[in-house]
């Protein structure tokens, strides 16, 4: 047996039935990353010895009974933006690059109170501004199923991560599709939470009124138990929502009869790359022989969500990443005559090109002259843009679209295009507009045996509905039984 190969659920049945040890897991991932991470490079910070030594104390004390839950022992893998006491959070950028936040995120938090393992701290774009992981400081993550192309991103450590076995599921975060889109191009599941559903506190913010944790997985089950588990109020942060508490696994059925899915032409037209296309047509075929109800409608915001976006998202960039001034966090230009030049010099040398990029766009659509024609109108698309969804729910449960456009790219291809870069997320950043929930779930692969998502949306705080007609789906097409990633070279 592969330990690396089992889901979480898989593990947590080895370790009931004592075919596993704990420390059996974690070495077995350890040895896997070992193997992978010299291909992959998907870890920004490696935690693997500090995670062997504490699945050897959390077995001992488990075994005479001091401890006890079902996902004590499991190991996880964390994007770096968020925060993990004593441990670097570096989003990927020269500017934290020895930055070690004083405290854990809240879903941090969750995860060590449930004695969950943390194998280290996953690549990204700086600042989760990319689609590749290109953008990361320190290193290009591939993908691990074909080495010469990228995971996506932003979150394309965790997506490769999971991908490539060397964590059994990962968290990601999603500002216009950084958790859906590198899980397509990866071949793994990925969900973005309805905004508000899972607190934000200690995630180190890019768009605060668009970020979302989310879990990245290798099947839905497991996506809906680590929902389970980073779900939930928390009054640290002021946006997140105090409902009652759901246990997501509950809502896999298995069944869609009757289900109302809503298919948005706007989504299959141009741009689209007829590989993905063909398959998406396929899944829709899945659902009608599922018994699920089909429908063509026109859902009128592909054209205007990516501009609203970068408006939106790189405003609010603009102004968070004020606080990267050299005095607080750790990186500080060496030499400085006084304190504009000390703020300048560190940060003309601490940010990358696209994080430049959005702080000088987010400062020009903020400024007075133009605030009105571009960030207030934004915001007005923005309402527009719930009202198209909104409307769209009345009649459908899901609305079902790829997750992206096209397959994963060769890497280096789009990196100094950045207009054709933002193109990759024409399906996604809609969702994150509206503040809906999105799973993105593998549904084929190309001629090159690359993977393809499909991107399932649903109605806010309706996440159990997308994971049943997303873990319904799974359970007919049998994607993970049937395609593996390759480390092609
Ligand atoms: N790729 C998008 C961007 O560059 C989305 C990033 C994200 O979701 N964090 O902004």
């Amino acid at each position: 047996m592969d330990i690396t190969e089992l889901t979480v659920h898989e593990l947590q049945e080895k370790l009931k039935s004592k075919e596993l040890t704990i420390t059996d897991i974690t070495k077995a991932y350890c040895d896997r990353i070992n193997e992978k991470e010299k291909d992959v490079q998907a870890f920004v910070t490696l935690l693997t010895d500090s995670a062997l030594e504490q699945a050897k104390e959390i077995q001992e004390k488990q075994e005479k009974g001091e401890i006890q839950g079902e996902f004590t022992g499991i190991p996880i893998g964390i994007k770096d933006n968020m925060c993990t006491k004593g441990v670097k959070t570096t989003c990927s950028s020269k500017m934290l690059e020895n930055f070690v936040a004083p405290y854990s995120a809240t879903v941090v938090e969750k995860l060590e109170k449930e004695n969950i393992i943390n194998l280290g701290k996953l690549n990204m774009d700086e600042f989760a501004m990319g689609s590749s992981t290109e953008y990361s400081y320190f290193k290009k993550t591939k993908n691990p199923w074909n080495l010469n192309k990228v995971p996506g991103g932003s979150s394309g450590g965790s997506a490769a991560a999971v991908a490539a076995n060397m964590v059994p599921w990962a968290l990601g975060s999603d500002t216009g599709g950084s958790i859906r889109q590198p899980s397509s191009f990866c071949g793994v599941v990925g969900l973005k939470p309805t905004y508000g559903l899972v607190s934000r506190y200690g995630l180190v913010a890019f768009a605060s009124s668009l970020d979302q944790i989310g879990p990245i997985t290798k099947d839905v089950q497991d996506c809906a138990m680590l929902l389970n588990l980073i779900a939930g109020h928390d009054e640290k942060d002021s946006t997140s929502a105090n409902r009652p508490k759901v246990d997501y696994t509950k809502a896999l059925k298995n069944d869609v009869r009757g289900l109302k899915i809503g298919v948005p032409k706007e989504f299959f037209g141009e741009g689209i790359n007829p590989e993905v296309k063909e398959a998406l047509e396929k899944s829709i075929e899945v659902y009608k022989n599922l018994g699920a109800e089909i429908e063509e409608f026109s859902l009128d915001v592909a054209n205007y969500a990516l501009a609203t976006y970068y408006i939106i998202a790189c405003a609010e960039a603009s102004s968070n990443l004020g606080r990267f001034d050299g005095i607080r966090y750790t990186y500080r230009t060496p030499e400085f005559k006084n304190l504009k030049e000390l703020y300048k010099k560190t940060r003309s040398e601490a940010f990358g090109a696209e994080v430049k990029r959005r702080i000088i766009l987010g400062t020009y659509v903020l400024s007075s002259g133009y605030y009105d024609a571009y960030y207030k109108k934004a915001q007005k698309v923005r309402t527009l843009v719930m009202n198209e969804f909104n409307k769209g729910f009345e009649k459908y449960d899901i609305i079902l679209t790829p997750t992206s456009p096209t397959v994963a790219f060769d890497i280096g291809t789009k990196s100094n295009n950045p207009l054709e870069m933002y193109l990759a997320d024409i399906c996604t950043v809609s969702v994150n507009i509206a503040g809906l929930p999105g799973i993105s779930i593998p549904c084929g692969v190309d001629k090159e045996k690359m993977p393809i998502g499909m991107q399932l949306i649903g109605n806010r705080f309706c996440e159990e509905t997308i994971l049943n007609a997303a873990y319904t789906f799974e359970q007919a097409v049998k994607f993970r039984e049937t395609y593996k990633p390759e480390f092609k070279k």
